[in-house]
């Protein structure tokens, strides 16, 4: 980090450790909706005490893939991160009232930070074929449809049925591919779910999370990654496991 010693009071504490900024310019502390050095430690404690032992940097220090079940063997080795984000609603802030002017009402998200989790290449690729497989097989059947459907001889045929029958035929293709697509998901995500967290919600780390009140952002059914060589290196959440504070240490020089 390039900071300077420039009288800042959080300068130095474990506080801007955490915050992790990679300049004083990107603090909260500075800019146009700038909040107290006081309402700063808060949340970065807050933030701190809600989450489970050890923090969230081990997901992105590690060198093993965090996908890989470890009942399953030695996890693959970490190929890139998978990044989705988690919130929760302490710190408790205010936010302006849509209907109602100058009425204030609470933000749902107090603390907004990015889960890097590191992934293996064939975990990455997994995920993938979960994620697009319906549209492959939706776009295949389609494309097939009309290149059937294309051929004079059967473009003739069906017509002579009824003028709407391609039409039809065509979309009982696209909701055929999509159906199989779907069901080749379920039966991939069994066979997956062996070896690795298809949900990654499963994980021990965030499943005591969102005991502990953390939700994923956005709330789908299904996690939605970002997949990224390389990790947001500032910011909330992004800071390493030695800026936390350690399970049975003493207080380091924090302002806390
Ligand atoms: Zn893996």
């Amino acid at each position: 980090m390039d900071m300077k010693d420039n009288g800042c009071p959080l300068n130095g504490t474990r506080t801007c450790r955490l915050l992790n900024m990679q300049a004083c310019a990107q603090c909260p502390l500075n800019g146009q909706d700038a909040e107290t050095p006081e309402e700063i430690t808060n949340a970065v404690e807050t933030f701190e005490r809600l989450l489970p032992e050890g923090g969230i940097a081990p997901f992105f220090e590690t060198k093993q893939c965090c996908f890989c079940r470890p009942e399953a063997g030695t996890p693959g080795g970490k190929s890139g991160y998978a990044i989705f984000s988690m919130a929760h609603p302490e710190p408790l802030r205010r936010q302006p009232g849509v209907l109602v002017r100058k009425r204030k009402r609470r933000s749902p998200v107090g603390t907004l930070v990015p889960i890097q989790a590191a992934v293996c290449k064939a975990c990455r690729r997994r995920m993938l074929a979960l994620e697009y497989l319906p549209t492959v097989t939706t776009l295949l059947f389609g494309t097939a449809g009309l290149v059937t459907l294309a051929v004079q001889s059967v473009s003739d045929a069906v017509s002579r049925v009824a003028e709407w029958l391609p039409l039809l035929i065509w979309a009982v293709c696209l909701v055929g591919g999509w159906g199989l697509g779907r069901g080749l998901v379920a039966l991939l995500k069994k066979s997956y779910a062996r070896v690795m967290y298809t949900d990654f919600r499963e994980h021990p780390v965030i499943s005591e999370m969102k005991r502990g009140g953390w939700f994923e952002i956005p709330q789908d059914k299904e996690l939605k990654f970002v997949f990224s060589k390389t990790r947001t290196g500032y910011g909330l959440g992004t800071a390493p496991s030695t800026a936390y504070r350690k399970a049975e240490g003493t207080e380091e020089n924090g302002n806390s």
